[in-house]
């Protein structure tokens, strides 16, 4: 794979904006996309730090996420705050043990395996390593795939608002554990744009 030629090698250079592939210049300090007007750059600026700090902040607000109450159910007179892990053990003993493993999944299982799998990509990316760059590769895609689904534990909360309709709950509010849960979503997409899966290849023989 490292036999296939580069685009700097080929002087070639594509847009960030408009996926324009330009001539690629020695100085590409002002260089500009000559369709959209965007300024060219090599690789994504500042990648590293930005995806950093955003994975980062994303995992502050995991915290509060997890620790502070997402939602208050009232049936029968009976008031309960739940958090995360409570709600989805309430749902269990409940009843929908489906929806339990929905919620479970949707707000313990994808945070945690996006974290880990960013903090993987930009530490593989940073040592510049030759190693399984394929599967990063698959892997990052399956990062930014999952992103459009994280917003799924929201998702249940309206549903479970809608059950109310139905009389099995009597009131379903949701609590700031909610709006932590959401920060920390979208924070993690943020990270996952902002990271350049260029640098995947960017190994330590092929570079330089
Ligand atoms: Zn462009």
């Amino acid at each position: 794979m490292s036999s296939l030629p580069r685009a700097h090698e080929l002087g070639l250079i594509g847009c960030h904006v408009c996926g324009l592939v330009c001539r690629d210049v020695p100085d590409l300090h002002d260089a500009t996309c000559p369709r959209c007007g965007a300024a060219l750059h090599r690789r994504k600026l500042g990648s590293f730090a930005r995806t950093w700090a955003l994975l980062i902040a994303a995992f502050f607000f995991y915290i509060p996420a997890n620790v502070l109450p997402i939602m208050r159910t009232v049936s029968l007179g009976d008031v309960d705050d739940n958090t995360i892990l409570s709600g989805v053990l309430e749902l269990w003993v409940k009843g929908s043990p489906d929806l339990a493993i929905i919620v479970f999944t949707a707000s313990i299982v994808v945070p945690m395996l996006k974290f880990l799998a960013m903090s993987l990509l930009l530490i593989s990316a940073h040592r510049r390593t030759a190693w399984a760059q394929r599967q990063r590769a698959k892997l990052y895609r399956l990062v930014e795939f999952i992103g459009y689904w994280s917003m799924l534990d929201v998702f249940v909360v309206a549903l479970l608002t809608a059950l109310v309709q139905f009389g099995i709950l009597s009131l379903v509010e949701p609590l700031p554990g909610v709006v932590f849960f959401g920060l920390t979503v979208v924070l993690t997409m943020l990270a996952s744009m902002s990271f350049d899966p260029r640098l995947i290849w960017d190994s330590k023989e092929t570079h330089d």
